[in-house]
């Protein structure tokens, strides 16, 4: 039984793997563990920790699709992506002050004007925007705390031993131990060094990724603003399969549109995010130019140097043909080092930087006002560390199967999708748990402890218990 749910991270995943299991009267404990704040004494630039992580200071964009953003449907299959990522917009809806404003983009055809150079991805996202997400977080924290659910806050895990099912915690006070039964691992990118090294320390077996590096794209929104009527959030993309290379517009930004800074690594790069308060408009839209290389050798370590080389005066870049660096959504400039031409970046992509030149080149045939009325930010990153080996049925690691990785820790990469991996976990961790509690009250098994080896054979109904878990259940 799973008395215990210890989820490490507060982030999207977590959170909406704790409200599954409240929500279905989960009658264990459950403690969230983050090294951020709570969402009342979060502030604005704590954009990666505290609760709801990455994605409470976030766009708020919830795509809704299995074709960006990671392996889920490779997971469970189509269906059931699309099922739990519906759970997870629900979420975001149900703790809305005003849901009527969440907006759906849904484009269903690609628009002629772009063809000739670009293709366009068509799913449909909602959009929420940056500072009613603080409020959704706020109820629906405290939805969570009067369901029984305890957080720890400005509480850093430092360590994790498997084999004794326990994590070890430090904040202002203490350094403590605590016992899970079940462990939801959920740190997102924030917590990608501590990933790291439990990965090493545990020696778990992986997935390599191919690298997805490019810039964050920021122009005047008029330029856009024929594409942005289509879609919202859209994704150009294109490839040139002979040479391993696609590229795709990601996390589009609109109508008061601001340019984030992430930190990982120690080094700066960037990301974007848009309010939904008038108050905050600046008719600025911005994006990622992502491109996904394949065939590179140990991609991560490649994707890590390039960023590394492309800090300056411990900050990222910024160039652009004849405009400055913008502010961020509080007046403060964006972080970043201003540089007269291209020299170093297209030495650090090694050749790569090409292709994005070419996108940009082509987005002015496309949006011809745009000319030289634009600005990138070096350099946006997407880490695909490698993928911890997973049992697919409930994302439990295949050497440990009371610890679950969820969200961007796993291979998530977005709201909808890090949310679903949370949902999926507590699903399992509860169609178990009443597997359990079903053979235990079926009188026809009214036997000794050291008989209920037939446990396994008991439960059946779609459910895959880990036989590892039945082992312990008899001792
Ligand atoms: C500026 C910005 C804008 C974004 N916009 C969008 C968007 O519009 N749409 C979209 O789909 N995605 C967006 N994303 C990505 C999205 O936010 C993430 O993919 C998502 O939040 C990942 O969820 P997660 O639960 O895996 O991790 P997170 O949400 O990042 O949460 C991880 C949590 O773990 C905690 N933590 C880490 N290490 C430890 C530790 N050792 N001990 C205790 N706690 C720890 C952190 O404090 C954090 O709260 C954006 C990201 C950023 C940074």
């Amino acid at each position: 039984m799973s008395k215990h749910v210890v989820i490490i991270g507060a982030g999207v995943a977590g959170v909406n793997a704790a409200t599954k299991l409240v929500d279905n009267n989960f009658d264990g404990k459950i403690t969230i563990i983050d090294m951020g704040k709570d969402p009342y004494r979060r502030p604005y630039e704590e954009v990666m920790t505290g609760y709801l992580g990455a994605g409470g200071w976030s766009d708020g964009k919830l795509t809704y699709s299995t074709q960006i953003g990671g392996q889920l449907s490779k997971y469970v299959g189509e269906d059931k992506a699309m099922e739990l990522m519906k759970q997870v917009v629900d979420n975001f809806t149900r703790f809305h002050p005003y849901p009527e404003q969440i907006i759906l983009s849904h484009p269903t055809e690609e628009p002629e004007f772009i063809k000739p150079y670009f293709g366009l991805r068509l799913f449909p996202v909602w959009h929420i925007g940056t500072d009613y997400l603080h409020e959704i977080g706020k109820s629906w924290y405290d939805y969570l705390v009067n369901k029984g659910v305890v957080f720890h806050w400005e509480t850093k895990v430092t360590a994790i031993d498997f084999d004794d099912s326990s994590v070890f915690y430090v904040n202002a006070q203490n350094t403590r131990l605590l016992k899970y039964d079940k462990l939801i691992f959920g740190v997102g990118k924030s917590g990608i060094d501590f990933t790291s090294n439990i990965m090493e320390q545990y020696e778990l077996p992986t997935e390599e990724k191919p690298a997805q590096i490019g810039v964050r794209f920021e122009a005047p929104q008029k330029h856009f603003q024929k594409l942005i009527d289509i879609a919202y959030d859209f994704k150009l993309y294109r490839k040139f399969d002979d040479e391993g290379v696609s590229l795709r517009s990601f996390c589009t930004n609109n109508n008061a549109a601001y340019v984030a800074v992430e930190e990982t690594y120690g080094d700066h790069s960037y990301n974007g995010h848009a309010k939904k308060d008038e108050a905050f408009r600046n008719d600025m839209t911005n994006f990622g130019i992502l491109m996904e290389v394949k065939g590179i050798k140990e991609p991560f370590k490649w994707a890590r140097e390039l960023v590394n080389k492309v800090q300056e005066n411990s900050t990222g870049l910024f160039y652009s043909p004849t405009r400055e660096p913008s502010t961020t959504s509080e007046g403060i400039d964006v972080s970043a080092t201003k540089i007269e031409n291209l020299d170093v970046v297209k030495d650090a992509f090694q050749g790569y930087y090409k292709y994005i030149e070419d996108f940009i080149d082509d987005m002015k045939k496309v949006f011809p006002t745009l000319k030289d009325d634009w600005g990138i930010y070096v350099p946006e990153v997407k880490y695909l560390a490698p993928e911890p080996l997973v049992k697919y049925e409930d994302l439990s690691l295949t050497k440990y199967p009371d610890v679950h990785f969820v969200g961007d820790a796993l291979s998530a990469r977005g709201i909808s999708v890090s949310g679903a991996h949370g949902t999926l976990v507590a699903e399992q961790i509860l169609s178990m748990d009443k597997a359990v509690n079903d053979f235990l009250n079926d009188p026809a098994n009214n036997k000794e402890p050291h008989e209920m080896g037939d446990m396994h054979e008991y439960i059946q109904g779609g459910l895959t218990m880990p036989k590892e878990n039945t082992n312990k259940l008899n001792k």
